[in-house]
Protein backbone atom coordinates (compact mmCIF):
# COMPACT_ATOMS: atom_id res chain seq x y z
CA UNK A 1 0.00 0.00 0.00
CA UNK A 2 1.55 3.53 -1.03
CA UNK A 3 0.26 6.74 0.72
CA UNK A 4 -0.74 9.63 -1.60
CA UNK A 5 2.29 11.94 -3.03
CA UNK A 6 3.21 14.67 -0.29
CA UNK A 7 6.13 17.12 0.33
CA UNK A 8 8.78 15.79 3.19
CA UNK A 9 10.58 18.81 5.04
CA UNK A 10 12.68 18.49 8.03
CA UNK A 11 12.52 21.08 10.84
CA UNK A 12 15.57 21.90 12.91
CA UNK A 13 13.56 23.92 15.78
CA UNK A 14 9.86 24.64 16.87
CA UNK A 15 10.06 28.07 15.59
CA UNK A 16 11.02 26.49 11.79
CA UNK A 17 8.56 23.67 12.54
CA UNK A 18 5.69 26.07 12.55
CA UNK A 19 6.77 28.20 10.27
CA UNK A 20 6.94 25.50 7.68
CA UNK A 21 3.98 23.65 7.99
CA UNK A 22 0.68 25.08 5.61
CA UNK A 23 -2.83 24.61 6.21
CA UNK A 24 -2.78 20.96 4.53
CA UNK A 25 0.51 19.22 6.17
CA UNK A 26 1.22 17.59 9.41
CA UNK A 27 3.81 17.05 11.69
CA UNK A 28 5.48 13.47 11.67
CA UNK A 29 7.08 12.27 14.79
CA UNK A 30 7.51 8.38 15.26
CA UNK A 31 5.18 8.03 11.93
CA UNK A 32 3.99 4.65 13.81
CA UNK A 33 -0.01 5.89 13.58
CA UNK A 34 0.50 8.66 10.34
CA UNK A 35 2.01 6.11 7.98
CA UNK A 36 -0.23 3.80 8.34
CA UNK A 37 -3.56 5.77 7.97
CA UNK A 38 -1.65 7.58 4.96
CA UNK A 39 -1.17 4.17 3.54
CA UNK A 40 -4.15 3.03 4.53
CA UNK A 41 -5.31 6.35 2.34
CA UNK A 42 -7.62 7.48 5.60
CA UNK A 43 -5.28 10.78 5.69
CA UNK A 44 -3.64 12.12 2.60
CA UNK A 45 -1.71 15.34 4.22
CA UNK A 46 0.04 16.95 1.24
CA UNK A 47 3.33 17.79 3.10
CA UNK A 48 4.89 16.26 6.32
CA UNK A 49 7.22 18.38 8.84
CA UNK A 50 9.60 16.03 10.28
CA UNK A 51 9.82 17.02 14.18
CA UNK A 52 12.23 14.05 15.10
CA UNK A 53 15.40 16.09 15.38
CA UNK A 54 14.15 18.86 17.25
CA UNK A 55 16.50 19.32 20.10
CA UNK A 56 14.02 20.86 22.70
CA UNK A 57 11.23 18.53 21.68
CA UNK A 58 13.48 15.65 23.47
CA UNK A 59 13.98 14.43 26.69
CA UNK A 60 12.41 14.09 30.38
CA UNK A 61 13.43 16.33 33.01
CA UNK A 62 12.12 16.15 36.76
CA UNK A 63 11.75 19.46 38.95
CA UNK A 64 8.89 19.49 41.51
CA UNK A 65 6.77 17.56 38.51
CA UNK A 66 7.96 15.83 35.25
CA UNK A 67 7.85 17.77 32.30
CA UNK A 68 8.17 15.07 29.12
CA UNK A 69 9.45 16.27 25.63
CA UNK A 70 6.73 15.61 22.77
CA UNK A 71 9.38 13.52 21.14
CA UNK A 72 10.59 11.46 24.31
CA UNK A 73 9.98 7.81 23.53
CA UNK A 74 7.58 5.30 25.02
CA UNK A 75 10.39 3.20 25.66
CA UNK A 76 12.44 6.32 27.10
CA UNK A 77 9.78 7.22 29.75
CA UNK A 78 9.22 3.51 30.57
CA UNK A 79 12.99 3.58 31.45
CA UNK A 80 13.16 7.05 33.12
CA UNK A 81 13.46 6.43 36.79
CA UNK A 82 11.95 9.86 37.30
CA UNK A 83 8.91 8.74 35.57
CA UNK A 84 8.82 5.57 37.46
CA UNK A 85 9.06 7.35 41.37
CA UNK A 86 6.98 10.57 40.26
CA UNK A 87 4.18 8.40 38.57
CA UNK A 88 4.72 4.80 37.94
CA UNK A 89 1.68 4.31 36.21
CA UNK A 90 2.52 6.25 33.32
CA UNK A 91 5.93 3.97 33.29
CA UNK A 92 4.21 0.86 33.35
CA UNK A 93 1.72 2.16 30.70
CA UNK A 94 4.37 3.13 28.05
CA UNK A 95 6.70 0.21 28.67
CA UNK A 96 3.15 -2.03 27.91
CA UNK A 97 2.72 0.04 24.63
CA UNK A 98 2.62 -2.33 21.35
CA UNK A 99 5.77 -4.30 20.71
CA UNK A 100 9.33 -2.60 21.57
CA UNK A 101 10.18 -1.21 17.61
CA UNK A 102 6.34 0.47 18.58
CA UNK A 103 8.19 1.32 21.55
CA UNK A 104 11.13 2.60 20.38
CA UNK A 105 9.79 4.53 17.74
CA UNK A 106 6.18 5.64 19.03
CA UNK A 107 6.15 9.10 20.61
CA UNK A 108 4.21 10.46 23.67
CA UNK A 109 3.50 13.30 21.41
CA UNK A 110 2.39 11.55 18.47
CA UNK A 111 0.10 9.42 20.85
CA UNK A 112 -1.97 12.05 22.38
CA UNK A 113 -2.26 14.08 19.59
CA UNK A 114 -3.76 10.98 17.45
CA UNK A 115 -6.11 10.65 20.34
CA UNK A 116 -6.94 6.79 19.38
CA UNK A 117 -9.43 5.26 22.14
CA UNK A 118 -7.65 2.66 22.84
CA UNK A 119 -3.72 4.37 23.53
CA UNK A 120 -2.71 4.11 26.71
CA UNK A 121 -0.67 6.94 27.80
CA UNK A 122 -3.80 9.10 27.67
CA UNK A 123 -5.95 7.69 30.21
CA UNK A 124 -3.03 8.08 32.80
CA UNK A 125 -2.73 10.96 32.04
CA UNK A 126 -6.04 12.10 32.65
CA UNK A 127 -5.97 10.47 36.02
CA UNK A 128 -2.59 11.95 37.02
CA UNK A 129 -4.52 15.85 36.37
CA UNK A 130 -1.35 16.19 33.89
CA UNK A 131 -1.16 18.97 30.92
CA UNK A 132 0.06 18.98 26.87
CA UNK A 133 1.82 22.29 26.99
CA UNK A 134 1.08 23.42 22.99
CA UNK A 135 2.56 26.18 20.62
CA UNK A 136 1.46 27.87 17.62
CA UNK A 137 2.07 30.36 16.05
CA UNK A 138 0.55 33.02 17.78
CA UNK A 139 1.95 31.82 21.35
CA UNK A 140 1.71 29.17 23.77
CA UNK A 141 -0.93 27.40 25.74
CA UNK A 142 -1.10 24.61 28.55
CA UNK A 143 -4.50 22.41 28.62
CA UNK A 144 -4.96 20.03 31.50
CA UNK A 145 -5.14 16.65 29.72
CA UNK A 146 -8.77 15.61 30.73
CA UNK A 147 -9.78 18.82 28.01
CA UNK A 148 -7.49 17.66 26.20
CA UNK A 149 -9.15 14.65 24.71
CA UNK A 150 -12.42 16.03 23.05
CA UNK A 151 -13.93 12.79 21.22
CA UNK A 152 -12.28 9.95 19.35
CA UNK A 153 -9.17 10.99 17.55
CA UNK A 154 -10.39 14.68 18.81
CA UNK A 155 -8.33 16.95 20.55
CA UNK A 156 -8.05 20.64 22.13
CA UNK A 157 -5.55 21.22 19.41
CA UNK A 158 -5.97 23.62 16.65
CA UNK A 159 -5.05 23.59 13.08
CA UNK A 160 -0.98 23.95 12.98
CA UNK A 161 -0.71 23.91 16.64
CA UNK A 162 2.38 22.01 17.69
CA UNK A 163 2.51 20.18 21.46
CA UNK A 164 5.68 20.78 23.00
CA UNK A 165 5.90 18.78 26.61
CA UNK A 166 3.69 17.30 28.74
CA UNK A 167 3.48 18.72 32.56
CA UNK A 168 3.18 15.49 35.05
CA UNK A 169 2.77 16.44 38.54
CA UNK A 170 4.87 14.34 40.70
CA UNK A 171 2.74 11.94 42.54
CA UNK A 172 5.30 9.95 44.20
CA UNK A 173 3.37 10.80 47.39
CA UNK A 174 0.61 8.63 46.04
CA UNK A 175 -0.17 5.13 44.80
CA UNK A 176 -0.12 5.10 41.09
CA UNK A 177 -1.33 2.36 39.06
CA UNK A 178 -2.43 1.32 35.37
CA UNK A 179 -4.54 -2.21 34.55
CA UNK A 180 -4.56 -2.97 30.85
CA UNK A 181 -6.53 -5.67 29.16
CA UNK A 182 -4.63 -5.51 25.88
CA UNK A 183 -5.74 -6.90 22.61
CA UNK A 184 -4.01 -10.35 22.07
CA UNK A 185 -2.62 -9.13 18.25
CA UNK A 186 -1.95 -5.01 18.74
CA UNK A 187 -1.99 -4.83 22.25
CA UNK A 188 -3.67 -2.05 22.02
CA UNK A 189 -5.92 -1.48 25.08
CA UNK A 190 -9.45 -3.22 25.01
CA UNK A 191 -9.75 -1.70 28.60
CA UNK A 192 -7.14 0.73 30.74
CA UNK A 193 -7.67 1.83 33.76
CA UNK A 194 -5.36 4.42 35.66
CA UNK A 195 -5.64 5.36 39.53
CA UNK A 196 -3.81 7.60 41.94
CA UNK A 197 -4.73 6.88 45.57
CA UNK A 198 -3.69 9.29 48.45
CA UNK A 199 -3.46 6.85 51.48
CA UNK A 200 -3.45 7.84 55.19
CA UNK A 201 -2.28 4.08 56.88
CA UNK A 202 -5.22 1.76 55.51
CA UNK A 203 -7.21 4.17 54.67
CA UNK A 204 -7.81 5.94 50.87
CA UNK A 205 -8.06 9.96 51.74
CA UNK A 206 -8.45 10.48 47.89
CA UNK A 207 -8.79 8.68 44.71
CA UNK A 208 -8.48 9.48 41.29
CA UNK A 209 -9.89 7.26 38.28
CA UNK A 210 -9.19 7.36 34.19
CA UNK A 211 -11.15 4.67 31.98
CA UNK A 212 -9.47 4.31 28.09
CA UNK A 213 -10.27 1.24 25.61
CA UNK A 214 -13.69 0.89 26.58
CA UNK A 215 -14.53 4.57 25.48
CA UNK A 216 -14.13 6.91 22.49
CA UNK A 217 -11.49 8.86 24.61
CA UNK A 218 -9.73 8.92 28.20
CA UNK A 219 -12.91 9.84 30.88
CA UNK A 220 -12.49 10.61 34.43
CA UNK A 221 -14.24 8.72 36.88
CA UNK A 222 -15.82 10.91 39.60
CA UNK A 223 -18.38 8.09 40.74
CA UNK A 224 -15.66 5.55 41.38
CA UNK A 225 -13.62 7.95 42.86
CA UNK A 226 -16.03 9.09 45.39
CA UNK A 227 -16.65 5.25 46.15
CA UNK A 228 -13.00 5.13 46.83
CA UNK A 229 -12.62 7.88 48.80
CA UNK A 230 -12.66 7.23 52.64
CA UNK A 231 -12.44 3.32 52.38
CA UNK A 232 -10.42 1.22 53.11
CA UNK A 233 -10.41 -0.29 49.79
CA UNK A 234 -12.19 -3.14 51.61
CA UNK A 235 -14.24 -5.64 48.75
CA UNK A 236 -17.01 -3.63 49.56
CA UNK A 237 -15.45 -0.25 48.37
CA UNK A 238 -13.94 -1.91 45.62
CA UNK A 239 -17.76 -3.53 44.43
CA UNK A 240 -19.17 0.01 44.40
CA UNK A 241 -16.49 1.67 42.86
CA UNK A 242 -16.51 -1.22 40.06
CA UNK A 243 -20.30 -0.18 39.57
CA UNK A 244 -19.93 3.17 39.38
CA UNK A 245 -16.99 3.48 36.92
CA UNK A 246 -19.56 1.66 34.60
CA UNK A 247 -21.80 3.99 35.18
CA UNK A 248 -19.05 6.86 34.66
CA UNK A 249 -18.34 5.49 31.15
CA UNK A 250 -21.64 5.10 29.83
CA UNK A 251 -22.34 7.87 28.20
CA UNK A 252 -18.16 7.51 26.37
CA UNK A 253 -18.66 4.04 25.60
CA UNK A 254 -16.96 2.33 22.78
CA UNK A 255 -16.74 -1.39 21.29
CA UNK A 256 -16.73 -3.53 18.12
CA UNK A 257 -17.66 -6.83 16.71
CA UNK A 258 -14.45 -8.56 18.89
CA UNK A 259 -15.18 -6.91 22.08
CA UNK A 260 -18.87 -4.93 22.00
CA UNK A 261 -19.20 -1.94 24.21
CA UNK A 262 -21.44 -4.09 27.02
CA UNK A 263 -18.58 -6.20 27.41
CA UNK A 264 -15.63 -3.74 27.72
CA UNK A 265 -18.14 -1.83 30.27
CA UNK A 266 -18.16 -4.75 32.27
CA UNK A 267 -14.77 -5.17 32.33
CA UNK A 268 -13.66 -1.72 33.32
CA UNK A 269 -15.02 -2.66 36.85
CA UNK A 270 -12.83 -5.71 36.65
CA UNK A 271 -9.61 -3.53 35.95
CA UNK A 272 -10.57 -0.94 38.07
CA UNK A 273 -10.44 -3.55 41.00
CA UNK A 274 -7.35 -4.47 39.57
CA UNK A 275 -5.80 -1.00 39.26
CA UNK A 276 -6.55 -0.58 43.12
CA UNK A 277 -5.17 -3.71 44.25
CA UNK A 278 -2.03 -3.33 41.96
CA UNK A 279 -1.69 0.58 43.56
CA UNK A 280 -2.48 -0.22 47.13
CA UNK A 281 -0.05 -3.50 46.85
C1 LIG B 1 1.54 -2.27 15.78
C2 LIG B 1 1.24 -1.09 16.67
C3 LIG B 1 0.83 -1.32 17.96
C4 LIG B 1 0.56 -0.24 18.80
N1 LIG B 1 0.15 -0.51 20.07
C5 LIG B 1 -0.14 0.53 20.89
C6 LIG B 1 -0.54 0.27 22.25
O1 LIG B 1 -0.63 -0.87 22.73
N2 LIG B 1 -0.82 1.35 23.01
C7 LIG B 1 -0.70 2.65 22.56
O2 LIG B 1 -0.94 3.58 23.30
N3 LIG B 1 -0.30 2.91 21.29
C8 LIG B 1 -0.01 1.89 20.46
N4 LIG B 1 0.41 2.13 19.19
C9 LIG B 1 0.52 3.54 18.72
C10 LIG B 1 1.89 4.09 19.09
O3 LIG B 1 1.90 4.42 20.46
C11 LIG B 1 2.27 5.36 18.29
O4 LIG B 1 3.53 5.71 18.67
C12 LIG B 1 1.48 6.59 18.58
O5 LIG B 1 0.11 6.35 18.44
C13 LIG B 1 1.86 7.73 17.62
O6 LIG B 1 3.11 8.24 17.92
P1 LIG B 1 4.11 8.63 16.76
O7 LIG B 1 5.24 9.35 17.39
O8 LIG B 1 4.43 7.45 15.95
O9 LIG B 1 3.23 9.72 15.94
P2 LIG B 1 3.04 9.93 14.37
O10 LIG B 1 2.52 8.68 13.75
O11 LIG B 1 4.26 10.53 13.78
O12 LIG B 1 1.90 11.05 14.40
C14 LIG B 1 0.58 10.73 14.81
C15 LIG B 1 -0.27 12.00 14.72
O13 LIG B 1 0.15 12.95 15.69
C16 LIG B 1 0.56 14.18 15.06
N5 LIG B 1 1.71 14.64 15.84
C17 LIG B 1 2.84 13.95 16.11
N6 LIG B 1 3.62 14.64 16.98
C18 LIG B 1 2.97 15.80 17.21
C19 LIG B 1 3.26 16.95 18.03
N7 LIG B 1 4.36 17.02 18.79
N8 LIG B 1 2.37 17.97 18.06
C20 LIG B 1 1.20 17.91 17.31
N9 LIG B 1 0.88 16.86 16.54
C21 LIG B 1 1.76 15.82 16.50
C22 LIG B 1 0.87 13.81 13.63
O14 LIG B 1 0.73 14.92 12.75
C23 LIG B 1 -0.16 12.72 13.36
O15 LIG B 1 -1.41 13.31 13.07
C24 LIG B 1 0.69 1.09 18.33
C25 LIG B 1 1.12 1.33 17.02
C26 LIG B 1 1.40 0.25 16.19
C27 LIG B 1 1.88 0.52 14.79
Amino acid sequence: MWPNKFDYQRAESVDQALALIGEEGKFLAGGHSLLPVMKLRLSAPEQLVDIGRIDSLRGISADGGLTIGATATHAEIAASGDVQSMCGALADACGGVGDQAVRNFGTIGGNIAHADPASDPPTVLVAAGASVNIQGSEGSRSVGAEEFFVDLFETALEDGELITSVSVPDLSGQKTAYAKFPHPASRYAIVGVAVALSMDGDTCTGASVAVGGATVKAVKCAGAEAALAGSSLDDAALNAAADMVKADIADWLAGDVAYPESYRQQMAGVYLKRAVKAAAG
